[in-house]
């Protein structure tokens, strides 16, 4: 599944070919992918010229010129492919399937570029809503603070969980505090900040509310983790155009994430797994306390 830098490694990718283009055409392959398309919704995007391409948590933001914008969720495999006529075919995509028959969704650009949207499990989605209305949209409308904002940071993670007595795993996955973290980030962020994902997450803020070295530290590691994933996801990106044209899904190295009993980076000993609310807990622990 997609997590946060992925979904914004596809961003990149995607941005060039797309900003500034007009749909000239909008192929539907079928009536829904996990949800039924909006109404009129290939009418409504055709000749649409795609002013931004941006990103919340995990959705992807085509923002249209005629006011509305089309919202992209990822799903489980979800993935975007872009063929160009003029130049040697490329894709773009984190996951392999290249199989016709997932694409559901063929946007032909005016650029002479087309971008298929190609998922086999369907779980995710599209959508178009008003621009103005976006931030009210039921599916953004609910999530939390964005992590690589520039406001995000230790203040902001005491505030969040101050008296909190939610374990830290649990409470930095909750998407409604903090959006677009997911199991894989949440695991390296706390072995990185040293801290066990079972302490509250109260331990964050101070009885006045101000943030504790726990958070500054937590804070730093989230950012960090994030922005190396998506740095990993760039350099992919580049080697791969260079070499093929083909974009491919990047092995990150974990620190934790699916290790367990392999060494820890930090102290050698046997990195440990443990289920936190039906998700698996990768951590160190020795190092993490
Ligand atoms: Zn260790």
């Amino acid at each position: 599944m997609p997590e946060l830098p992925e979904v914004e490694t596809v961003r990149r990718g995607l941005e060039p070919a797309m900003v500034g283009a007009r749909i000239a055409k909008v192929e539907l392959r079928r009536g829904n992918i996990r949800f039924p398309f909006p109404p009129r919704f290939g009418e409504r995007l055709t000749g649409q010229r795609i002013s931004a391409l941006a990103r919340r948590a995990k959705y992807l933001l085509f923002q249209l010129e005629g006011r509305e914008t089309l919202i992209v969720h990822l799903g489980m495999s979800g993935s975007f492919r872009v063929e160009a006529e003029t130049t040697a075919p490329g894709a773009f995509h984190y996951e392999r399937s290249k199989d016709p028959k997932h694409d559901h969704v063929v946007l032909h650009l005016d650029n002479g570029k087309t971008v298929t949207f190609n998922d086999p499990r369907r779980f995710g989605f599209m959508d178009l809503v008003e621009t103005g209305a976006l931030e009210g949209h039921p599916r953004i409308s609910g999530l939390g603070d964005e992590p690589l904002a520039p406001q995000f940071g230790a203040a902001r993670l005491a505030k969040l969980f101050l008296g909190s007595r939610a374990p830290l795993k649990a409470a930095l996955l909750d998407q409604r505090r903090i959006a677009g973290l997911g199991n894989i980030y949440v695991c390296e962020a706390l072995f990185r900040a040293r801290l066990s994902p079972f302490r509250p997450a109260g331990i964050l803020a101070r009885a006045g509310g101000g943030p504790t070295r726990a958070a500054a530290a937590l804070a730093k590691a989230i950012r960090a983790v994030l922005e190396e994933a998506i740095e990993a996801g760039g350099s992919t990106l580049r080697d791969h155009r260079q070499a093929d044209g083909e974009l491919g899904y990047f092995q990150h190295a974990f620190a934790v994430y699916d290790r367990e009993g392999s060494p820890c980076p930090r102290c050698n000993g046997a990195i440990a797994r443990h289920v936190q609310s039906g998700r698996s807990t990768f951590f160190c622990p020795v190092c993490q306390k």
